[in-house]
């Protein structure tokens, strides 16, 4: 495995969901250390690292370090766990899947119960109830689940292995919402050679309403910026009209998403950005879910902001799939950007004469 498939490993492998983003904060933490490069963090656990330059203007660039997952709310008489969910979740995805449990005294694996058909009333079949569902670890009742260490209040997280497909480019892991975008932060800090101040990394809880953002938004008061997320794609047999955007065919600029316009100016100026570069790119626009761009766009002032996005296979469930070149583009592409601007550019985007 070469150094860009462990650091996606290491990043989807890690279990952190929305509220419980400590993993991951520490870990970027230590990938910044190890290349020096200086932080900023916001109270929720929100971690940026920085390139600071004798700029009047600052770019931010930002993934987001929670998953969804679920959280433990009663164990049952006879060892069961029920439970409610972090982010959102349909329960077509949900029911079979292991989970791990992350309890104080370490990692316990569970799988959420299913009815087998066998005993499925014709009518119930086809339907699924999330308020149904519970975890079940393997125990034999209540007192072996609590010494297993699980305790109302600890976070879930689906439990799935990073994986290399049969075409190497094809990528399989949990959480690669958001850990892509945290990747993709801390590759263009590293290689970057930026003329504005930039601060790339993740903010906390997108996945609950996108509130990190409210707050990194608040602690770094960005000029511009880019959020870096997931989208969806659209290409596979049943998903023909959710969309236009295809595996392996470049990242994707949103045009819109529930929460955000992305600044037409800037979005411009990302496409000319990819033109010029050679860098293949695709537009779409998300009409059921938001980006942190939303919150970040009306903090403060007011900041242009757009979302660079990656089409990704089956996402808010176990596993989701990526294609690399699609990852290298997206990193490709805000370096380029971060790269070309300079106090003027940046005046000019804002004011929207571009
Ligand atoms: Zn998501």
């Amino acid at each position: 495995m070469d150094k860009q498939l462990a650091l996606l490993k290491q990043m989807t492998d890690c279990n952190a969901p929305a509220g419980f983003e400590l993993p991951m904060t520490k870990l970027m933490q230590e990938l910044f250390n190890e290349e020096s490069i200086e932080t900023v963090q916001d109270n929720t656990g929100g971690i940026f690292g920085v390139k600071k330059m004798a700029s009047n203007h600052s770019i931010m660039l930002l993934g987001h370090l929670d998953e969804i997952g679920f959280m433990v709310t009663e164990v049952t008489e006879d060892g069961f766990i029920k439970f409610t969910n972090l982010g959102s979740w349909s329960g077509t995805v949900m029911t079979s899947q292991k989970v791990t449990i992350l309890t104080q005294q370490g990692e316990v694996r569970g799988v959420i119960g299913s009815k087998p058909p066998h005993v499925l009333p014709q009518a119930e079949r086809n339907k699924v109830d999330p308020d149904a569902m519970f975890i079940d670890i393997g125990t034999d009742n209540r007192e072996e689940t609590l010494d297993a260490g699980v305790r109302v209040g600890d976070p879930i997280t689906p439990y799935s292995e990073f994986e290399v497909m049969a075409n190497p480019n094809y990528l399989l892991a949990k959480a690669f919402d958001n850990r892509f975008g945290c990747a993709a932060a801390y590759e263009v800090i590293k290689a970057v050679d930026n003329h504005v101040t930039l601060y790339a990394g993740a903010v906390t809880q997108e996945e609950t309403l996108s509130r990190g953002a409210i707050t990194a938004a608040n602690k770094i008061r960005p000029s511009l910026a880019i959020a870096i997320d997931v989208c969806i794609c659209s290409k596979t047999p049943g998903m023909e009209n959710a969309g236009q955007t295809k595996m392996g065919e470049g990242p994707v600029i949103l045009l819109s998403d529930a929460w955000n316009i992305g600044h037409v100016s800037f979005r411009r100026y990302v496409e000319q950005v990819a033109e010029e570069n050679g860098i293949k790119y695709q537009i779409d626009h998300l009409t059921g879910g938001y980006t942190d761009a939303g919150h970040v766009a009306v903090s403060n002032t007011g900041v242009p902001a757009i979302t660079i996005s990656v089409p990704t296979r089956y996402i808010h469930s176990n596993v989701s799939m990526m294609h690399r070149e699609d990852y290298n583009g997206a990193v490709k592409l805000l370096k380029k950007v971060v790269e070309s601007l300079d106090d003027e550019t940046v005046e000019r985007i804002i004011k929207q004469e571009i």
